[in-house]
Order: structure tokens, then C-alpha cells, then sequence
């Protein structure tokens, strides 16, 4: 049987035998189903390192073999690959096997998909100026896409990567919202509206997003929703009402409000939408930037009251 062995220094050892590996830092034992694995009776060892950036392979058959089943072949790609980022995340595939339970690979998975997408505006000038701070490395900021005043689309990460665009903050009960979503951020100073070229390649984009991750309508927001306080992108110049039109994001119907029964409780309409009530007023303040514009204090007025009556009972 084949034996796939974790060792305590980063090691992977592979030996195609019954007998356990004559190593004193082997820390679990593997279990790999017969049905699945394929040997050759002279099967040998290989051995990859990461590392140590080093890899000794004395049967490529066994490592053929292994291909769908064990992560080797995939560390062993890693050996040859010049893409920095995929190779950080094939390391980080090897930690997230826990080395002290057995180990039995299955052949059935994919990989995890964004779930979210967040819009921010970039507060800076030009696109290039954006692309640039995202491939500096004091930076530790990035996203998934940028889009230009003018509709240019550049896309900078992988969208089954992690990219660093939400930071500290919740929505619902989600507070790592970099793990689970699409960041975009559209080139604007925060401080202009955002031209039709820039919306149009949004929205196309988001209709991509949304059909091919299967994007629920509620879970397009914005990074001021997620981080309310510490937040306010995208600005209020951004045209949330059109992206709802569109299926992207949640709004209300101005010709049908009402005022809700004695029973709404607006605070946790609040949170059930996805705010962070735990500090009120900042929460209210970000309700208000995105639905009223007008007035961005931090109470509720009956009006606004209305409005989150109305996206309450609609999407929620
Ligand atoms: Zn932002």
C-alpha cells in the first residue's frame, strides 16, 4: 500500500511500502484507499521539500499516479512555477493539512467560492496610481478587480484568491469578508461622480460575478456597509439604485412606502440587513449615506424609518 507521509520539518515523504517510514519526526499515519491509489512493485521514494525549495524524485510513476489524489504533484508544480501568488497559495495549501490526523485524500472537491461582492472607490487619481499601490509591498492592500473612469477593466487577482480589500469591520455574522468575496474597486477620488463608462463595465462585471460564483442579490454592498465608521467608500455619489435595478444590491420603492406596524423594530431590521448595530450611530450613518444621501446624520428620521421598513419586508 501507499504510505503518504507529513514530516515535522516541512517534509513530504512518500514511500510506495507497508512498512512506516524509518524517520523519527513522522508525526501521523496516512491512509490512502487501494481502490484509488495505483502502485508499482519497484516504486521508490520521493521527496519534496518545500522548504528547503528542493525535490528528489526516484520514481515518477508514483508520482503520476499520486496526480489527483495527494497534493505532491501540485507541490511539485510549485518547484517550476515562476506565478508568486499561485505558489503562495499552493504553500498555504500544505498547511492547511493538519498534521496530526491521519490523512485520506479524497478525489471530490473544487475550490471555495466568493460568496460577496464588495465596491469600494479607490480615493486616489488615476488607475495606474491604483495599480501601482496594489504591487507595492508596504502596502498590504489589493483587490480582485479595478475600473477606470473610462470602463478599462483590470483585473489583479485571481477571484478564487484572498485579496486584502475589506479589512476590520462585519456584515451579519461574516467578519473576515476578505475569505469570502470579490473586492472591486472604482478608480474615483471619492470627491466625483462616477461617469457611465465606469458604471456600464461594472455592472457587466457584476452580472459575470454574480451568474458564474451565484451571487445572492443581497451580498453586493459596499465597504462602508461591511466597516461602517471606519469606512465611507463608496461615496454617495454611487449609484446603488441602479445597480438594484440590475439585481446587484438591495433598494426600495419610493411610491410605496408606508409606515411600518408598531411592532418594527428598526435596530434589528438594521442588523437582520447586515449592519453592525453594536455601535448604532455609526451604523444608522451608513443606512443613511447609501439610501439618503441628503442627510447622513446618525438618528433615524420617520422617513428613513420607511425606507428600511420597505427593504426590510422585501428582502428579508
Ligand atoms: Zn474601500
Amino acid at each position: 500500500m501507499m504510505k503518504f507521509k507529513w514530516l515535522a520539518c516541512g517534509m513530504i515523504l512518500l514511500v510506495a511500502t507497508t512498512q512506516s517510514c524509518s524517520s523519527s519526526k513522522k508525526k501521523t499515519k496516512a491512509i490512502v484507499a487501494p481502490a484509488v491509489v495505483k502502485t508499482t512493485p519497484s516504486s521508490e521514494s520521493i521527496v519534496i521539500d518545500i522548504e528547503e525549495q528542493r525535490v528528489v524524485e526516484s520514481n515518477t510513476a508514483v508520482a503520476q499516479s499520486q496526480s489527483n489524489v495527494t497534493p505532491n504533484t501540485q507541490f511539485e508544480n510549485i518547484q517550476q512555477s515562476v506565478s508568486t501568488p499561485e505558489r503562495e497559495v499552493a504553500e498555504l495549501h500544505a498547511t492547511g493539512i493538519q498534521r496530526n490526523y491521519d490523512f485520506a485524500p479524497t478525489i471530490h472537491y473544487d475550490l471555495r467560492k466568493p460568496q460577496f461582492v464588495m465596491i469600494h472607490h479607490t480615493s486616489q487619481n488615476s488607475i495606474a496610481q491604483t495599480i501601482r499601490t496594489f504591487q507595492l509591498a508596504h502596502t498590504q492592500v489589493s483587490s480582485h478587480y479595478v475600473i477606470g473612469r473610462d470602463g478599462q477593466v483590470v483585473q489583479m487577482l485571481n477571484d478564487y484568491q484572498r485579496a486584502w480589500h475589506a479589512g476590520a469591520g462585519k456584515w451579519g455574522n461574516i467578519t473576515d469578508m476578505n475569505s469570502v468575496s470579490i473586492g472591486i474597486e472604482l478608480d474615483n477620488n471619492g470627491n466625483e461622480p462616477f461617469p457611465d463608462l465606469q458604471i456600464n463595465a461594472l455592472l457587466i462585471l457584476l452580472n459575470n460575478l454574480k451568474s458564474k460564483y451565484r451571487i445572492p442579490q443581497t451580498n453586493f454592498i459596499g465597504h462602508s456597509d461591511y466597516a461602517p465608521g471606519r469606512k465611507d467608500d463608496p461615496s454617495t455619489y454611487f449609484p446603488w439604485e441602479t445597480l438594484a435595478e440590475r439585481g446587484f444590491g438591495i433598494w426600495y420603492n419610493a411610491n410605496y412606502l408606508a409606515p411600518p406596524p408598531p411592532t418594527f423594530n428598526s435596530t434589528d431590521a438594521l442588523r437582520i440587513i447586515g449592519y453592525d448595530t453594536s455601535n448604532l450611530r455609526t451604523a444608522v450613518r451608513s443606512f443613511k449615506k447609501k439610501y439618503i444621501r441628503t442627510d447622513v446624520s446618525s438618528e433615524l428620521t420617520p422617513y428613513d424609518i420607511m425606507i428600511l421598513y420597505d427593504l426590510y419586508r422585501k428582502f428579508y
